[in-house]
């Protein structure tokens, strides 16, 4: 693949926050930019040189990113595989649309996460009233998850007993879905890795997660945040599964760390990640500088982290804290500390469970990471962790 030095355009598809993200990375180093996204509004639209605001499967729209675009990536997990196949004819796309084709069913990623000797979780996928009928006991208690199309916990039910199963099941109108074993868990954590066209990989530190309601709340990223064999044990894994995809650009998995200490994979996003952000703030490349450098085939040097790092995930819960009406959380008050790097993302309303930023806090130690990170989440409404 040849080299697109700064100067070119770079294509995205999805207008979203990690479209943003990615459209500044690329802009700081003198690239230009197009984004495709329907949404007149969307927070990576905003500030891209050029916005065509069609659908993701319009042919013209797609022409026209083409037209624009010397390389093209994605931005969110469930841009039409075929929209991608589409590009890939005429351009170099990242990842590809075979990658993301199997990071966006639950059953085709499992599928691979086992071809690539990394342990998931028990579970049994159920397309039909047979395969929910044969499902085995020790699947109960489970989760019940739909196969495509899920995110931030939705298209997701807990369920007991075979007849809760059942019910769950017609509750998601009995579309393809995987029944996953509920696994005890003591953390969740991720890591996320590079890797170009040629095969190299470079990965960001992994990153202890905590979800509330099945999203992501905050992201701790130091020394010792995971015990070391974990770590290691996650990085091996993430490579494998990358290097498995032959996959180009940027990918996230996601882990359970149980009870009794083992490391269970449980899922993947063929693209930057809610838990990677410190990385702006933290590192000295990000991960949407890795983004950009995959994309244009530039190296790859392996990231550093130079400061620990705590991320508050910032929903639009926080601007109703005071009451009901939508109200700017204190962020001068917030600002006042030391080490706060505030994203917003720019977009017009906040609603309850919306992804409207985030905080990265970063201090010279540990404890004055949590210190801090814990005065913020306290100015701003934000359970303590
Ligand atoms: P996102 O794409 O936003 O990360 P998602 O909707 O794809 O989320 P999952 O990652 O599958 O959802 O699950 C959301 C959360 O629910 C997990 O981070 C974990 O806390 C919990 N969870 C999911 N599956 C299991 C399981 N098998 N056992 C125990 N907890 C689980
Ligand atoms: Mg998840």
């Amino acid at each position: 693949m040849t080299v697109l030095l700064p100067g070119a355009t770079l294509g995205v598809m999805g207008g979203g926050q990690l479209g943003r993200m990615f459209v500044h990375a690329a802009q700081r180093m003198g690239y230009f930019t197009a984004v495709l996204d329907p949404d007149p509004a969307s927070p990576a639209g905003l500030v891209s040189h050029y916005h065509i605001q069609t659908g993701y499967l319009d042919e013209q729209g797609l022409a026209q990113l083409m037209q624009r675009s010397a390389a093209i990536t994605t931005e969110f997990e469930n841009v039409p595989a075929p929209a991608l196949v589409t590009l890939g004819a005429h351009r170099a796309v990242a990842p590809d649309a075979n990658a993301v084709a199997i990071a966006q069913d639950r059953a085709m990623e499992k599928a691979h996460f086992q071809r690539c000797g990394v342990a998931c979780a028990p579970h049994a996928v159920i397309r039909s009233a047979e395969q929910l009928a044969a499902v085995g006991d020790e699947l109960l208690p489970g989760v019940l998850k739909t196969a495509r199309l899920g995110y931030d916990g939705k298209g997701q039910a807990r369920v007991a007993t075979r007849q809760e199963l059942a019910a769950a099941w017609d509750q998601l109108q009995r579309v393809p879905c995987v029944l996953e074993q509920l696994l005890p868990l003591a953390a969740e954590c991720s890591v996320i890795v590079a890797r170009g066209h040629d095969g190299r990989m470079v990965n960001l530190p992994p990153q202890l997660n905590l979800h509330r309601d099945g999203i992501l709340a905050v992201t701790q990223a130091y020394a010792d945040c995971l015990p070391a064999a974990t770590a290691r044990l996650a990085i091996e894994a993430t490579l494998s599964i990358a290097d498995g995809l032959r996959y180009a650009g940027v990918l996230c998995v996601e882990f359970f760390l149980l009870q009794d200490g083992s490391l269970v994979v449980n899922e993947m996003a063929p693209r930057p990640h809610n838990s990677g952000h410190y990385s702006m703030d933290a590192c000295d490349v990000s991960q949407f500088e890795l983004q950009v450098r995959t994309l244009a085939g530039l190296p790859l040097p392996p990231p550093r982290q130079h400061s620990p790092a705590i991320m508050l995930n910032l929903l639009g819960d926080l601007w109703y804290v005071g009451g009901e009406t939508e109200t700017s959380p204190p962020w001068d008050r917030v600002l006042a500390l030391p080490g706060m790097h505030l994203h917003l993302y720019g977009k017009l309303s906040a609603r309850r469970g919306r992804k409207m930023g985030h905080l990265t806090v970063t201090a010279p130690t540990v404890d004055a990471v949590r210190a801090a990170a814990l005065e913020a989440a306290q100015i701003l409404g934000i359970e303590p962790f």
